[in-house]
């Protein structure tokens, strides 16, 4: 009897051993799962532009193109590489913040009301282009992080909010400090389509896309968003969605405050 009562934590402690070790073969499993899905959807996104560009050089290769055609096509196989290249620029940019955990020990504060006007002068002809206003609104609210993905994610977030827009509409980003708790806020609003409830948590999945057409008409990749959401949580952000339907979007993040 002494023997079964020793023995009996020892079972518990190999059971609950194993069921541990089942759940990480269980979230490597799903982890590869992941990785394969997510290389199979990148070639199949490289694939369609490749295929456009291809075709127009072959037939402009072959001289079966008007010269007074030679222009539009010309224009229509820059296009396609541009979306080739936003797209490898995105893969590359995520698979960096897969990779490296951001070290903010010793780093400078990032001020975010900086990085926002920052990024709204780098999307000024874009937001022309599209007949979209962009104000940048608040204060100073300064957080640890890193400057590159700082502008990083505020440049998706205001370049969506032109993208998913319509002419003469706005885009508003207002940032501020909350001392008292310790806490920096970031709003990005639009007077776009917005987005259903359902779909809240699914645009931050890689290649999902509400509006198709829409995405790449204007050049999206649909990785925009799930790079924001990656860089946000290195920050040990937050950011959640806020919309109704015909009237707009606003996505709300918030950091700590650097001390
Ligand atoms: P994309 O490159 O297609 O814009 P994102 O990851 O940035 O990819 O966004 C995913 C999808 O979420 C978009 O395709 C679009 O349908 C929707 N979306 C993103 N931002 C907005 C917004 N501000 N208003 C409405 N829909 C949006």
């Amino acid at each position: 009897n002494e023997i079964y009562e020793e023995m009996d934590p020892l079972l518990i402690r190999i059971d609950e051993q194993q069921r541990q070790l089942k759940q990480q073969n269980a979230e490597l499993a799903e982890a590869e799962n992941m990785r394969r899905d997510f290389s199979s959807n990148v070639s199949h996104e490289m694939k369609t532009p490749l295929q456009v560009i291809s075709g127009y050089a072959e037939l402009m290769k072959n001289d079966m193109v008007q010269p007074a055609d030679r222009q539009k096509f010309a224009a229509l196989i820059y296009d396609e590489a541009q979306a080739m290249r936003s797209l490898i620029n995105d893969v590359l940019t995520l698979s960096k913040l897969d990779e490296t955990a951001f070290e903010s020990e010793g780093a400078a504060p990032v001020d975010l009301h900086d990085v926002a006007q920052r990024v709204a002068g780098r999307l000024a002809s874009f937001a022309d282009g599209q007949g979209v206003e962009v104000r940048i609104e608040g204060a100073s609210a300064r957080i640890a992080g890193s400057e590159t993905l700082a502008e990083e994610m505020l440049y998706n977030l205001i370049e969506n909010g032109i993208r998913y827009n319509h002419e003469g509409g706005s885009v508003v980003m207002r940032v501020r400090a909350d001392a008292a708790a310790g806490q920096a806020t970031v709003t990005v609003s639009d007077t776009g389509p917005g987005i259903p409830e359902e779909l809240h948590d699914k645009v931050f999945e890689r290649f999902f896309r509400v509006d198709k057409s829409r995405s790449k008409e204007t050049g999206g990749t649909g990785l925009g968003l799930a790079i924001v959401k990656h860089a946000v949580l290195q920050h040990r952000g937050t950011i959640e969605v806020k919309s109704a339907l015909g009237e707009g979007t606003t996505f709300v993040l918030r950091f700590p405050l650097a001390d």
